[in-house]
């Protein structure tokens, strides 16, 4: 099976650096029951382009902390599986992709190679997407009708069945990574 796995607030914690960095420019962070429940972290909030531009100019992604239990997934199912990064990046940012590949190395060694940086994660092939953006989600299951995606539940994500028609059949939201991964092996051994 091949399984792509988005980065940010997937495998490294961006929310957590982000909400910081709104709360030093002093944006006002409203309770995640307040606020749209949009497909993605950034407009959630509610902050402009310029703004957003502003916040990602200061972090620097090669520092976000990682989830310890979706670095062990990864480990986990890379030896029975092929895994790729597909992970998305932010326009004006010089060093986005630079800083990005060098928090892969940190923390995934050899594996990191298996990267590809693309808005368009549609155009990308595989049995299997973990994403928790909604758009990348529905735009992928889209145009691979077999495939199944697994969304980490985000407070940005949690309007999941307002949208996508039957397709959401095909996407499991959970917090478990001992579930993704008997589920992956389920699929796998049905052949898809
Ligand atoms: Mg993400």
């Amino acid at each position: 099976m091949r399984i792509l796995v988005d980065v940010d607030d997937v495998l490294a914690d961006m929310l957590i650096v982000f909400e910081q960095h709104l709360s030093a420019m002093r944006v006002e962070i409203k309770p995640p029951h307040e606020r749209p429940g949009t497909f993605e972290l950034e407009s959630e909030y509610g902050i402009t382009t310029a703004m957003k531009k502003a916040v990602f100019r200061c972090i620097d992604i090669s520092t976000l902390p990682a989830f310890p239990d979706a670095i062990d997934f990864i480990y986990s199912v890379t030896r029975r599986h092929e895994v790729y990064f597909v992970t998305s990046y932010i326009e004006g940012i010089p060093l986005w992709k630079h800083h990005r590949e060098k928090w892969l190395r940190e923390h995934f060694q050899s594996l990191s190679t298996r990267v590809v940086h693309t808005k368009h994660k549609h155009l990308i092939s595989g049995d299997v997407l973990i994403d928790d953006c909604l758009r990348n989600v529905f735009g992928w299951l889209q145009e691979h009708p077999t495939g199944t995606a697994f969304v980490p539940p985000k407070s940005w994500n949690r309007y999941i069945h307002r949208e996508g028609g039957d397709i959401h059949k095909r996407i499991i939201r959970t917090n478990s990574w001992a579930d993704i991964e008997q589920e992956i092996e389920r699929l796998s051994h049905e052949g898809r």
